[in-house]
């Protein structure tokens, strides 16, 4: 498709391409504000078809020999690479990214079903030893069916293919409702499942807004809903379900930054930039507060200013080296102003920001903004803005800084900076959150858990903790002779 034209996409279902039987759903360009794609807003029927033929799918699929799985894997990982500037290109036309970060999540997530496509021939049960002679137990590893997978739109390629590698992996089968704002980066991680030659019906795709989503997550034919999203949708989904089944939640964040007198002010700062305002901040594990110890504390918020001044916002589609594109839609616009002004009202500092970039009227930009003496009241300080905002704060007492940091009812991710090993120990035992990275922004790797705690959520995806939330156990207890 050329750069303006509008793509015009279909929901996957069973195999193949189809429109849906209700209303067309826009996509636009958060750029520019220009209409860049429409896709079904799949009603009720559309996705009963897709569980249906996910359901049918299943029969077969969960008998299908775990090699014969990870081929698939691979074989997808391969379409994605070779596909990876089509994805982008998706990918940063509805929500904004700049080019090289949308091109980064494409490739990531090939590394992601190369590892579960390993995971498949690695599920492992146990047999053990009963207390009685002559029986023998065996606890076996089974999918748990039918999987309705939900998602948003600040890592469109990746929130999708975490779920779809660890559930094809672990046998399951899978409809997919991404976010209404982006549909079509979904469209073309599916046409690499079209060209892996995915049996029809383990993988479906339907597109459409909140009441799609809940029609899926409502279907009795689901087994397991994997969603990844804002925690208030979170709680509708929990009560819409129907009956009782497992439930995986990947929830907001608000993550904290602990600096402390022994960090190295250079790595922190480094640290703060880069996981404050990439992806112009829209990110569940993005550095929202910090802690910076007092000896630290201006020469922190300066050079943090400095470089938060020096990076280029723009169109990620059409400029070059850009570092902050616009956030994707006018509630992370409105949401960051209203934390900004919360603040600025508060008494916090604007060192930097605090404003959309003058001479841009179109599209939803917002500038790097660093707000300095900001205390635990301020929106900013407690609440996820999801924006390119950062507030500091500085602390003496080490402990006190703890506390501020674990008094927020995320639990998600938090960050330190120290070079005393002492800290470092205890931090990470003490912050309470389900991933710490210490001297590193990095908080989350293909191959360990992740995943949130308290209002973050429950359930991991990466590691094989990520298809072990897939599968279900059984146990066979035969009796033999001794
Ligand atoms: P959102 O909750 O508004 O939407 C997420 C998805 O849920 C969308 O596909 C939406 O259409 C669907 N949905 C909306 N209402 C629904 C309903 N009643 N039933 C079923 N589905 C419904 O979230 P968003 O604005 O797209 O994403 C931003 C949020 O996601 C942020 O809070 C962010 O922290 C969080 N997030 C978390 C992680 C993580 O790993 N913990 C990762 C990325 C984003």
């Amino acid at each position: 498709m050329g750069v303006d034209s509008v793509a015009h996409g279909q929901n996957y279902v069973d195999g193949r391409w189809e429109d849906g039987g209700g209303a067309v759903l826009e996509v636009r360009d958060p750029a520019t504000g220009d209409v860049v794609a429409r896709v079904p807003e799949s009603t009720e029927r559309d996705v009963d078809r897709a569980v249906t033929a996910a359901r049918r799918a299943w029969d077969s699929w969960r008998w299908v020999n775990p090699s014969v799985r990870a081929g698939y894997l691979h074989a997808t990982a391969d379409a994605l690479s070779a596909a990876t500037d089509r994805v982008a290109a998706a990918t940063t036309r509805e929500m904004g990214k700049p080019l090289p970060e949308a091109r980064g999540e494409v490739e990531k997530l090939a590394k992601t079903f190369h590892f579960y496509a390993e995971e498949a021939t690695r599920i492992t049960g146990a047999t053990l030893a009963n207390e009685e002679d002559g029986f023998t137990s065996i606890v076996e590893k089974e999918p748990i069916g039918v999987v309705a997978a939900i998602t948003p739109w600040n890592y469109p390629v990746e929130l999708i293919g975490w779920k779809l590698a660890a559930a094809l992996a672990a046998g399951c089968t899978i409809v997919v409702k991404p976010s209404e704002y982006t549909p079509t980066a979904a469209i073309e991680v599916f046409r690499s499942l079209e060209v892996a030659q995915l049996p029809s019906g383990v993988a479906n795709l339907v597109t459409g807004a909140g009441t799609t989503g809940r029609a899926l997550v409502a279907h009795p034919a689901i087994d397991k809903v994997a969603f990844t999203g804002s925690g208030a949708t979170g709680a509708a989904i929990v009560k819409t379900v129907s009956g009782v089944k497992p439930v995986s939640m990947e929830l907001g964040g608000n993550c904290p930054l602990i600096v402390t007198r022994h960090a190295d002010l250079d790595q922190a700062v480094t640290g703060a930039l880069r996981r404050s305002f990439r992806n112009a901040g829209q990110i569940c594990i993005a550095i929202n507060r910090a802690y910076v110890h007092a000896d630290l504390y201006e020469e922190f918020v300066g050079r943090l200013a400095k470089g938060a001044a020096n990076l280029v916002v723009g169109d990620g589609r059409r400029e070059e080296n850009v570092d902050v594109g616009p956030v994707t839609n006018a509630e992370i616009l409105e949401r960051s102003e209203r934390h900004v002004e919360d603040a600025r009202t508060k008494g916090a500092r604007v060192l930097v920001g605090g404003t959309r970039p003058p001479g841009r009227p179109a599209g939803n930009f917002y500038l790097p903004t660093v707000l300095a003496d900001c205390t635990q009241d301020m929106l900013v300080m407690h609440e996820e803005t999801f924006g390119p905002v950062i507030g500091v704060s500085a602390f003496t007492d080490l402990d006190a800084a703890v506390a501020l940091a674990n008094s927020t009812p995320a639990g998600l991710a938090a960050y330190v900076y120290s070079e005393n090993l002492g800290e470092v120990f205890a931090l990470g035992r003490r912050l309470d959150f389900g991933s710490v990275a210490v001297n590193n922004v990095d908080a989350g790797t293909i191959n360990a858990p992740y995943g949130g705690r308290k209002g973050s959520g429950f359930g991991y995806e990466h590691g094989r903790e990520g298809m072990e939330g897939y599968l279900q156990m059984k146990h066979v207890r035969v009796r033999h002779h001794a």
